[in-house]
Parts: structure tokens; sequence; C-alpha cells
């Protein structure tokens, strides 16, 4: 079983609004952030994005400017990495957010070299606020980061146990994968990922596993290298 040394976490908003599907379920939250520890104390190095779903999603804020919707969108997801940050530091564990856009004195300014240096000294480092800009999601987001700090893998953490064939909620026959290259997801149109990460990730060959966030421990074993979910390879 292979693990990983420098791991990318990426938690959608509603995964920690649980059940609410709005805010924060604490229980849900502490669980992922005594799992960063344990990963923390086995020596990996850690970064985390963080979506907004459980506050705001820019492109279902009815007609509104789109881009101020998701600069809204954007600064929900500044507020979920400034809470789970909190929460990281109340468990004994150092962690900082990184934000394209100052945010006062509540952030830092993403920084490849500044970041590196956190996840060095054993700190969990949250890149909040996307990519900064409209139109873009927190899996882009999440694709730019981890390819700018070269990480070994990207973890996206989901409300679901995978990549399936098709929507599982809508076709009962659907198939999760155990494995599919991003090359293929991309090419059936599958939505598990959003299509600008995917190109990212293929172009700098950044692997993905999908897996669920309810999992026992399934942060911890996916960074070491258990195969539940879904692996998402490149093809050379
Ligand atoms: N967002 C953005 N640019 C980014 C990342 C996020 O504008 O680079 C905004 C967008 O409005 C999005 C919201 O922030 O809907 C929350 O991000 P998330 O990726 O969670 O959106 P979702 O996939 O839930 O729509």
């Amino acid at each position: 079983m292979k693990g990983y040394n420098k791991v990318l976490v990426k938690l959608s908003g509603e995964a920690l609004a649980g059940e609410m599907q709005r805010g924060f379920d604490h229980t849900i939250i502490t669980s992922v952030v005594v799992q960063l520890k344990e990963l923390i104390e086995k020596g990996l190095q850690v970064a985390v994005v963080i979506g907004g779903g459980n506050f705001w999603r820019g492109r279902t804020s009815g007609d509104m400017d789109r881009v101020k919707a998701d600069q809204i969108g954007m600064l929900a997801t500044v507020m979920n990495a400034l809470y789970v940050a909190d929460v990281c530091r109340s468990q004994g564990i150092g962690a900082v957010v990184q934000t394209p856009f100052a945010v006062g004195n509540m952030t830092e300014i993403f920084s490849k070299d500044t970041a590196l240096d956190h996840m060095k000294k054993g700190h969990v480092v949250f890149f909040a606020g996307g990519t900064g800009h409209p139109f873009f999601s927190t899996d882009t987001g999440a694709a730019l980061r981890g390819c700018e700090i070269e990480a070994d893998v990207l973890l996206f953490a989901k409300n679901i146990d995978g990549v399936y064939t098709s929507d599982p909620k809508l076709n009962h026959e659907a198939k999760r994968y155990k494995q599919l290259s991003c090359q293929e997801l991309l090419r059936q149109n599958l939505k598990a990922i959003d299509a600008t990460a995917a190109a990212l990730c293929i172009e700098q060959k950044l692997p993905i596993i999908v897996f669920d966030l309810g999992a026992t421990n399934g942060i911890v074993r996916v960074a070491m290298g258990e195969e539940i979910g879904t692996t998402i390879y490149i093809e050379d």
C-alpha cells in the first residue's frame, strides 16, 4: 500500500454542513480535524481547500450579477477556512489560512514559498478564496494550488463515495468506478469534478481520489494509500 507525502484535501462545503445542509456540523468538522492531525503526526504535509456550498453558490444565486455572486461565494470559502483552521488550533495543530486577495489581517496572501514553509513545519495550510476569480470553482482552486505546491495527490472528500457511471440518485443501475482516467472522466462528461480542474490535473499529471467524507477515518486511509472511493489517474 503506497502512501503519500504531500496531500491537498478538498472538502465540499456541503459535506461540512452534514444533514443541516447549511452552516457547520461541528461533529463532522472535529472528525475531519482529528484526521488531519493524524496525518501531520505521521509526518505528511497537508493543505486543505474548502468549498462554499454550505453558505452560497454563485451560479445558483438567481439573476444577480454573476461576478458579485461569485465574490460572495469566494468569501464564503474564507469563512469556512477560518472556522476549520480555528478548530485545528483548538485540537493542537498549527493552521494558516492563505487567500489570493487581501482579507485584512485575517488571512495571509497566498505564496507557494510560505505555504511550503508552513507545511514543512507541520502546519495545515488552508487555501481559501478559490482562485480569486469569478466563474471558477473551488475544485479548480484545489487543482491550481495542488499543482503549485507540487502535491502528490488531490483527495476530494465528498458526500458520495466515488465517481459513478451516472448519477446514482437518478439511476439505481449506476456503478462506482474503482479507477478511471481523468481523460475518460472528461470524455464521458462525468460531473464528479469540474472540467477546468480536470483539464489542469491532466496537464500537470496530478491524480485525484474521490471518496466519502463519511467513511470512518477515510481521509487518513486514503492518504495512507488504501483504495477506497475512485482513483482518477492521468493517462500518458
Ligand atoms: N468561487 C469563485 N471562484 C473560485 C472558487 C469559488 O467564484 O475560484 C465561488 C463560486 O460562486 C462558487 C462559490 O465560490 O459557487 C463556492 O465555491 P464551491 O466550489 O464550493 O462552489 P460549488 O462547487 O459548491 O458551486
